[in-house]
């Protein structure tokens, strides 16, 4: 029988595509990311270490039966034959060995989550013939030693202080400060210590077999696929965990070689910033993890034009080379082995929300991609970081001046984090899970087992480590702001506490860490919102998602609009109206005007409405809200010249503006207490008491036992319609004044709570006459709408009949959700909600996230049947799901016209509408725009 192909050099890409059938995402999921960019590295003629790689596929068959798949290993041993004759090398050989790395690889990159084992072949007997070869007998120990401690550690499961004490009581012994003070003799003696660590611990030896060497390293790198590392950052990234990880068998090559060699790790643009300018740090005879752990002090990549001129120039040109092969920015590893430069690996680079979206725009510009690309590249959750709140300069002026700075460091992850601080990854994220904590995680450096505690921060600070150390990568990837390499920072892990200058922060205390500048104060710093004006990217961004949106024919024709969605924003003042639209939204979704009552000095007026016994005395209360009314709906219009704005009619239970029946109790004994001499002088209750005793009976009289189900929406304005009648006039006469004013206006007065057909009947015409005759009063006329919210599931199923009455539907799914899943808004996410979630009961909070096949159903159904009756219905949402990206996605395939969310999430809004247009579209898409 012939096996399965499980393993493909580097020059055997073509069979793998061939095998997945060209598509490169497969490509990917076969060789995993690393061995596939190895493989086309190869195929465009950039220099790389000859190898092979191990696929995925038996990295699975691994882990369902807990050996190698038949045929792997065979496999293996041809594909090592071919890679020792493209080196002139022999695996094991005495005369001039073979050495090569085992590196994991799965098709996502999961930087240093997984294992990776270098220097494999050398025992006693290669070693001999490589230092030989090498003339370097320093070089060859310093290798074995290293392979014996990372194979220890990674293959066999060992404790790396077990190796870190012994060499540092060598060093001690011996007077040494640094690892480069070892002598040759040294390292030879260390080996031979190594070993003896590797016998105590164990309890056989060190393998000396070096094809045995290499199928523990590859077992163990297929193993630490379920390692807790990996699964953490699986679940964080949302990374499935069937992928599973390849293996990549590289030729060794090596920075350690002297003077006329090094290593580094570089970005073709800078991570952080988007700037269009090479970034990364190399070494000079170093092997790449002294550049990665941070143990060195790294030089600046420039550098590297100066002390190796021809290999950086090499360098240069291929990484332009590889920006224009794959479009995008490339983070590279690359060796210098005695002045010939091998390039290890190449990735699309990790980055900030910033750098993407500069990124993605630059190369627009420079016509690398088209728009279209540009705004798939970028995810919602990166617009929305970059709105994330920020330290502003004067708040950071006045902290300085109180004393209250505290370090600086590099400015490795933007974004400005509040938080107590805590020194290690468990303790950080069990504050944060179990206590609900801030939290600024506290590390001298981190590693790949401190991930749990990097998601649960808020911001990290590290006292070691540069640009591309571990936590500025992870950090950078997840949004969430970090300051690495703060030096002057000292970490008492044992004391629970951390000094810089004499000032000593204690575990558990307040910071607040800039990783946007790289500073850290003490204390709580305020934080603002940045303004969107100074983004010119992203606006840039914003205006091509709007474009993508506004394409006639891009979305499918059929009963609907035929152009994507509209943003709207749900805003209730002015000043929210204009911070809406210089977000970019194109209308008011919502305003909820009961928002007005509750303002100070209104709220009297209003109780003294509720509370009034006549309609005589109801209007008179009405009357005097009508002015204050009036002028927010002016300053609405005004704010939105020309857009439409919806305003919703008075929706919540009359008794959410009164105070509560317990506190009024409580108050009235407070009250003839301080009353009681005039009250056992017969002379009774003061005036006071008189009121409160008459507010608690209306209190009363108004209690209902499951009030969001009661006496609101349309159902109140029926009992009471004085309110709404008040309401639809000062809207009217605003839009009126605006409209002489030379403002214009496009009112859309909607009913909330509608379940009944005949509820709309009753109320609407009512509602029109008064609007027809303010029109007539002020002699002046434009276009307006009434419509309804579809909040309530019978609304939904009877849209054909609603429609017929209401000019427009806007799905109040808070409510919605609410009443198809019977779960109270406002007390399930404190009681079931939340385990709901965790046990995967529910898939998500469906207040979150749209639950499409329950409430999207209705939606669905609405919509539909809504449009037969009245086929040019505007639909839209105005719940808060109106801002989350997947069920603005779900708005998009339904056909809605707009959705509305918060001015704060417009953009986001934006963009992930444009996502969802291209992601459906018809086919007809202009990417030129
Ligand atoms: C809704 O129910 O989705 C809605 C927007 O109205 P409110 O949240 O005010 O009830
Ligand atoms: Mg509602």
């Amino acid at each position: 029988m012939v096996s399965k192909k499980w393993v493909y050099l580097f020059h055997e890409l073509e069979q793998a595509e061939k095998y997945v059938g060209g598509d490169w995402e497969n490509v990917r999921g076969l060789l995993g990311g690393k061995g596939a960019n190895l493989a086309e590295m190869a195929r465009i003629g950039c220099p790389v270490p000859p190898g092979f790689t191990v696929t995925t596929e038996a990295c699975n068959a691994f882990q369902a039966k807990g050996e190698f798949p038949e045929g792997q290993w065979d496999q293996m041993m041809v594909a090592l034959k071919e890679v020792e004759k493209a080196t002139g090398k022999k695996f094991g050989g005495a005369e001039n060995p073979l050495l090569v790395s085992c590196r994991s690889g799965a098709k996502f990159s999961m930087p240093g989550m997984m294992d990776t084992v270098l220097n494999i072949g050398l025992n006693d007997d290669t070693a001999k013939g490589m230092i030989k070869l090498t003339q370097n007998e320093r070089f060859v120990y310093d290798s074995y030693r290293r392979l014996i401690q990372m194979f220890g550690s990674v293959v066999l499961g060992m404790p790396d202080e077990a190796f870190e004490d012994v060499l540092d009581e060598y060093k001690s012994l011996k007077g040494y400060k640094l690892d480069i003070d070892l002598t040759a003799d040294d390292l030879k003696e260390l080996v031979i210590e190594f070993k003896k660590v590797v016998r105590k611990h164990k309890g056989f030896d060190f393998p000396q077999d070096p094809l045995q060497q290499m199928r523990l390293a590859t077992e163990a790198v297929f193993k630490s696929w379920q390692g807790k590392r990996a699964v953490d950052y699986r679940r964080a990234t949302n990374i499935p965990d069937d992928l599973g990880t390849a293996v990549n068998i590289v030729t060794m090559v090596f920075g350690n070689m002297g003077m006329d060699s090094g290593t580094g790790v570089a970005f073709t643009r800078n991570p952080s910033t988007g700037e269009k300018k090479m970034f990364g740090e190399y070494l000079l005879n170093a092997q790449g993890e002294d550049v990665v752990a941070g143990i060195r002090n790294t030089e600046q990549i420039v550098n590297m034009a100066k002390d190796l001129p021809e290999a950086y120039k090499q360098f240069m040109e291929i990484t332009a080379k590889l920006e224009l092969h794959y479009k995008d920015m490339q983070d590279v590893e690359f060796t210098i082995e005695r002045g010939r430069l091998w390039m290890l690996q190449t990735r699309n680079g990790k980055r900030t929300a910033r750098s993407a979206v500069k990124i993605a725009v630059d190369m627009v510009n420079e016509k690398l991609i088209d728009k279209t690309e540009a705004v798939n590249r970028i995810s919602p959750e990166q617009v929305d970081t970059l709105l994330h709140p920020q330290f502003d300069m004067d708040t950071k002026k006045v902290a300085k001046k109180e004393g209250r700075f505290f370090a600086t460091g590099v400015n490795a992850s933007p974004g400005a984090a509040v938080g107590r601080i805590y020194f290690d990854a468990d303790t950080a994220e069990r504050m944060s899970k179990e206590e609900k904590q801030d939290v600024i995680m506290v590390r001298p450096f981190t590693k790949p087992d401190d991930v749990h505690g990097m998601l649960a921060a808020k911001g990290i600070l590290t006292s070691e480590g540069g640009a591309t150390s571990h936590a500025a990568v992870v950090a950078r990837q997840f949004g969430v702001p970090c300051v690495v390499g703060a030096s002057a920072v000292k970490i008492d892990q044992e004391k629970r506490l951390m000094t810089c200058n004499e000032t000593v922060v204690k575990e558990g205390e307040w910071i607040s860490v800039d990783g946007t500048s790289g500073e850290v104060y003490i204390g709580k710093l305020n934080l603002t919102v940045p303004s969107l004006d100074e983004q010119t990217e992203l606006l840039t961004l914003l205006t091509w998602a709007d474009e993508i949106c506004a394409q006639p024919g891009i979305r499918k024709a059929g009963n609907g609009p035929t152009t994507g969605l509209q943003v709207w924003a749900n805003a209730d003042y002015p000043k929210d109206a204009r911070r809406a639209r210089s977000y970019g939204a194109k209308g008011i979704g919502l305003c909820r005007t009961e928002h007005m009552f509750f303002e100070t000095n209104r709220l009297p007026i209003v109780q003294r409405m509720i509370l009034a016994k006549t309609s005589e005395d109801r209007t008179a209360a009405l009357n005097e809200l009508l002015p204050t009314q009036r002028s927010d709906f002016d300053g609405l219009f005004e704010a939105m010249d020309g857009l439409p704005v919806i305003i919703r009619l008075i929706d919540p239970p009359l008794h959410e503006f009164l105070p509560s029946a317990d506190e009024l109790k409580e108050k009235i004994i407070t009250t003839r207490v301080q009353n009681t001499a005039a009250y056992l002088l017969g002379k009774g209750d003061s005036k006071e008491v008189v009121a409160l005793e008459k507010m608690l009976a209306a209190v009363e009289s108004l209690h209902e036992s499951n009030p969001m189900m009661g006496l609101r929406g349309v159902r109140l304005s029926i009992a009471m319609p004085e309110i709404v009648e008040m309401q639809v006039r000062a809207i009217f006469e605003a839009a009126c004044d605006c409209t002489l004013r030379g403002i214009k206006v496009r009112p859309e007065v909607m009913i909330p709570l509608t379940g009944h057909i005949n509820e709309l009947k009753w109320i609407q015409p009512r509602l029109v006459e008064i609007a027809k005759k303010v029109m007539d009063e002020k002699k002046v006329s434009f276009t307006y709408k009434f419509g309804t919210m579809i909040e309530i599931p019978r609304a939904a199923v009877t849209a054909e009949e609603i429609a017929s009455v209401a000019e427009f539907f806007s799905f109040g799914t808070n409510d919605l959700t609410q009443m198809t899943f019977g779960y109270s808004r406002d007390d399930a996410e404190r009681s079931f909600l939340v385990q709901y979630v965790e046990s995967g009961i529910l898939p998500k909070n469906p207040f979150q996230t749209l639950d499409q096949d329950g409430v999207g159903r209705l939606m669905m159904m609405a919509v539909e049947s809504g449009r037969k009756t009245r086929p040019e219905l505007e639909v839209g949402i105005c719940g808060e799901h109106g801002g989350d990206p997947a069920s603005i996605e779900f708005c998009h395939t339904i056909g809605q016209n707009y959705v509305s969310c918060s001015p704060f999430r417009v953009p986001v809004a934006r963009l992930a509408a444009a996502k969802a247009a291209l992601k459906y579209s018809s086919g007809k898409v202009n990417t030129d725009l």
